[in-house]
This record gives structure tokens, sequence and C-alpha cells, in this order.
């Protein structure tokens, strides 16, 4: 199985093209984007991830589906948000 390798935006920390960002009850961020891919149908795919415990979607599907399962980890996580070291 490939490395889930994720490339973030340097001036906001979520992920290139983030389309959606969901609050955990700790007020960390889970970040909906595109995935790269396309299903079958042609659709564009998408993952989540959460910012705050690091818990990602296992696989890519389209829009509807992973932004329901990105609310649904934003609303029984309760990771606080991660510090970032500063930027020089
Ligand atoms: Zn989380």
């Amino acid at each position: 199985m490939p490395a889930n390798i994720v490339h973030a935006n340097p001036a906001t920390g979520l992920p290139v093209g983030t389309v959606a960002v969901f609050l955990t009850q700790g007020a960390a961020l889970v970040a909906l984007y595109p995935s790269g891919g396309s299903t079958g149908h042609g659709c564009p795919t998408f993952k989540w991830l959460c910012l705050g415990c690091g818990e990602a979607s296992y696989y890519e599907d389209e829009r509807g589906p992973v932004r329901n399962r990105a609310n649904g980890h934003a609303t029984d996580c309760r990771a606080i948000p991660w510090p970032r070291p500063a930027q020089l």
C-alpha cells in the first residue's frame, strides 16, 4: 500500500486544494481535499485529514460521502489543534 502523502499549503497548513474544513470539539480542523483521482464515472475523488489527531480517510471517494465522513470525524474527535514549529 503506498504511503498517504499529503502536500500542505505553506500559508494555511491545510492540504493543497482544500475545499471545506470542519471544526472538531477541541477546535482542531478536518480538511476535505481533492485526492487527484476520479471515479469510474469521471467524478473527482476526495479524501479527508484531521489536523488534530492525524486520522485520515482510508480511501478516496466522491465528494459527498467523504464530506459526510469528515464531518462525522469532526463530530467525534476531541483533539486540540496540533502546534506547528514556527516558520522562519
Ligand atoms: Zn481527529
